[in-house]
């Protein structure tokens, strides 16, 4: 369920025209809905009715400051993968102690940022990786809190680039290790030994490798208190899967899921914490694009926007689906037209969709690629030296820019001529 849908014909985040942002802020942009934010976040939530919870929002699938704000105010953490997304989820106003730490390559800075910022819990992932925490924790006078994510060698079932729980994957300590790593960090000073961590990979649509995923956690952490090591927190990670397409059946729902976690870790008396983006995001957020050019080709007919892979890398990265909505809503009699929907970019892995079916398109239309909210923004990129564009949020009849399109300037703000080429400009 989303709040993007047609009014007078016309496709409204909530009860704001798209084309009046449109109007005010150029195209393209992303456009969040505040009441889809927080519709999905409150199913999730209500699904894990019953237990202890925390629910940290992944801010690698939206770290914009408003979303992180938004969600925030409903009681969420965040899940932060880097030195920077820490920061982002500081300024956004989460507490640090509702915030968790995960990654396979945290270094000593960022690790010493997380434990000064008083952290909730850092989720480690090598042997490597303890024995630094624990000196940056002892050199800081501090003890950090800690869980171990383990890799429970369970496939997801999903795209190969984002399956994370399978063995072979970078991700996690070796199941059989745990226990071992286990009692190595309880004997270490810096350490609060906390909990255990999962996450086995994202757009997940199938509740048979969570099942398995949490049935092995469960059973570790029974091993590990019966071995005398305190486990309080159990981190299930996200990975929860999002309808991207109107024609597949629906993913699992939060309440599907949350069954599943109550029958596997519900009896154990731990705090439960969660790692959601996408089921929170995605269909929270549109990308709107202009139409630049209607080109006919030999064989087909393509659709040029001014939206491009830099701006939304998802279709060229996992050859992933986006439905596309014209913006102006087609009369039932209309004859759709089958188009290839593109970008500028020179590559023809830039594309949106393929022989999609859409209203007779003209320059200037507007067309709204849905789902757009989660790993969006976020995995935008400069190439072809195009600015980031903005990104909006909605809230019922308001909207505001949560972020500005920069002046075309700042692209190369930061780059300099080396000594050698100052003078040389006059040949
Ligand atoms: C990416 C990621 C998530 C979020 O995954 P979704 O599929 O967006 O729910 C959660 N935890 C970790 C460690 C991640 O890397």
């Amino acid at each position: 369920m989303n709040h993007f849908n047609y009014t007078d014909g016309v496709l409204c985040a909530e009860d704001v025209p798209l084309p009046d942002i449109a109007a005010a802020v150029g195209t393209p942009f992303y456009c969040y809905s505040t009441a889809t934010l927080k519709r999905h976040y409150e199913a999730f939530a209500e699904a894990m009715d019953g237990l202890e919870t925390l629910i940290c929002f992944s801010a690698k699938a939206n770290g914009n400051l408003a979303v992180l704000r938004t969600l925030g105010n409903m009681g969420a953490g965040c899940d932060v993968v880097s030195g920077g997304e820490l920061g982002r989820a500081l300024a956004a106003g989460i507490p640090a102690s509702k915030i968790v730490f995960s990654g396979v390559g945290k270094k000593a800075d960022e690790l010493r940022l997380a434990v000064e910022s008083g952290i909730g819990q850092i989720n480690i992932e090598s042997e490597p990786e303890l024995e630094r925490l624990n000196e940056i924790a002892l050199s800081l006078g501090k003890t950090a809190p800690v869980a171990f994510r383990v890799n429970p060698d369970v496939h997801a079932k999903t795209h190969d680039k984002i399956t994370t729980g399978r063995k072979e994957d970078k991700f996690g300590v070796a199941w059989n290790d745990a226990p071992r790593l286990y009692a190595t960090a309880d004997r270490l000073d810096g350490i609060d030994v906390r909990g255990a961590a999962v996450h086995i990979g994202s757009q997940i649509t199938d509740l048979d490798p969570f099942e398995a995923a949490f049935t092995k956690v469960a059973s570790l952490v029974e091993d590990l208190r019966a071995s005398g090591i305190e486990i309080q927190t159990i981190d299930l990670g996200g990975g929860l899967g999002v309808p991207y397409r109107r024609d597949n059946d629906p993913p699992p729902s939060p309440a599907a899921y949350g069954e599943v976690v109550k029958r596997t870790v519900g009896g154990l008396g731990c705090t439960i914490m969660f790692e959601p983006g996408r089921v929170i995001a995605a269909n929270a957020g549109v990308l709107v694009s202009e139409v630049v050019y209607v080109k006919r080709g030999e064989t087909k007919t393509f659709v040029i926007i001014d939206a491009a892979m830099n701006d939304l890398l998802r279709p060229s990265m996992y050859d992933a689906y986006h439905h596309i909505r014209p913006v102006m809503e087609p009369r039932p009699e209309t004859d759709l037209q089958t188009y290839d929907l593109v970008g500028p970019i020179c590559e023809t892995g830039d594309r949106f969709a393929q022989e999609t079916l859409l209203p007779p398109a003209t320059e200037g239309d507007l067309v709204a690629i849905m789902s757009a909210g989660a790993y969006g923004a976020v995995m935008s990129s400069n190439y072809n030296a195009r600015p980031l564009i903005p990104e909006v949020l909605v809230d019922g009849g308001e909207y505001a820019i949560v972020r500005k399109r920069p002046p075309v300037e700042e692209l190369w703000a930061l780059e300099s001529m080396p000594e050698w080429l100052e003078s040389s400009t006059d040949n």
